[in-house]
């Protein structure tokens, strides 16, 4: 599991890899614009490059995951907003996708009270059109888009695995879509991981109604809230409700090495997060694998995902839709790390 940490693009794109390496962190997660405005972040293509380039080639920073505005809601059925939105995801993923981002990180926004499924069909095409016109812009593939499960609050939708799964079918599976899990959002949707079974169910229900390949990002967050208070507050790493215990089950599960695992805490300065925020999160991890790999030796290799059954059949795609229309291998492509 490599770590890193939300940081802030305040002055430009390229001094957020310099906070980074400050920190000692291996992934960079930014905004791709302000995320409280709508007006997009017009970043120029060589800054976009440049910003690629040195990624590509650091020695320690493998990975950028980028996270889309939070005014963004493909759950509403108001036109102004919507079509905002549209042009905003539309943006945010083309601006992604220049800097060699391997994903942009979404909230899918809310039904404002309509329900899951009323809305539903609706999102599924938002998301789809948008990737579309994404790669239209740019003439070629564009990075993954990873709906993230949301805490709960206000209809928001994505609130379970369970949900995040029924948006992929209605999406028709398309391949250009992942998720991205955040711990503190799980426990304040109602879900405790404290015990290595728990956390072995959240990881086999990601797996059979979604795929493990899907998931492309971790957010790593302890909770000021309890569970399923339904708020999304995120707290420091061992500081929270949530907990070192919790933390390590889920970071530990040996199905989920490998992946980018990004801290969105206050701080123990309260500036974001930083390298004693990273320090906890590397030791919370080590805790965790220690205790799943004295499993493994009680239990064999099959210790975790007992109970997963084989993978599902591929989805059948609406409109004779078979995901993405384009060839895979987006410039930046985690595959290409060799993670
Ligand atoms: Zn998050
Ligand atoms: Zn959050």
């Amino acid at each position: 599991m490599r770590f890193g940490a939300h940081l802030s693009a305040a002055g430009g794109l390229l001094p957020a890899i310099g906070r980074a390496e400050e920190i000692g962190a291996e992934v960079i997660q930014v905004h791709t614009q302000s995320p409280r405005v709508w007006r997009p972040n017009d970043y120029p293509r060589e800054v976009l490059e440049a910003f690629a380039d040195r990624v590509r080639s650091h020695p320690r920073i493998s990975e950028t995951v980028c996270h889309a505005s939070y005014l963004i809601n493909l759950g509403g059925n108001d036109p102004v907003l919507l079509a905002k939105s549209r042009t905003t995801l539309v943006t945010n993923l083309a601006v992604a996708t220049g800097m060699g981002a391997s994903s942009l990180v979404l909230h899918l926004g809310s039904h404002l009270g309509s329900g899951f499924a009323a809305r539903l069909a609706a999102v599924a095409a938002e998301l789809n059109s948008a990737l579309d016109a994404a790669e239209d812009r740019l003439g070629g593939p564009c990075c993954r888009l990873l709906m993230e499960n949301t805490a709960g609050a206000g209809g928001t939708i994505g609130r379970d695995v369970s949900e995040l799964a029924q948006v992929l079918d209605a999406a028709g599976g398309d391949d250009r879509l992942g998720v991205c899990l955040d711990t503190q959002h799980l426990f304040a949707a109602g879900t405790a991981f404290e015990t290595l079974d728990e956390a072995d169910a959240v990881v086999s229900a990601l797996a059979r109604s979604i795929g493990l390949d899907r998931l492309g990002c971790v957010h790593v967050n302890d909770s000021k809230v309890p569970l399923g208070s339904g708020r999304d507050r995120h707290e420091n790493l061992g500081e929270g409700l949530l907990g070192r215990t919790a933390l390590g089950a889920l970071l530990g599960h040996p199905a989920l090495q490998g992946l980018p695992a990004v801290l969105e805490v206050p701080g123990v300065e309260g500036k974001g997060p930083g390298a004693a925020d990273l320090a906890v999160a590397r030791a919370i991890h080590a805790a965790g694998r220690r205790r799943w790999r004295a499993r493994e030796r009680r239990a064999g290799p099959s210790a975790g995902l007992a109970t997963l059954p084989p993978p599902p059949a591929p989805r059948p795609a609406p409109g004779g839709r078979t995901g993405s229309r384009r060839d895979r291998g987006p410039a930046g492509s985690p595959s290409r790390r060799g993670r």
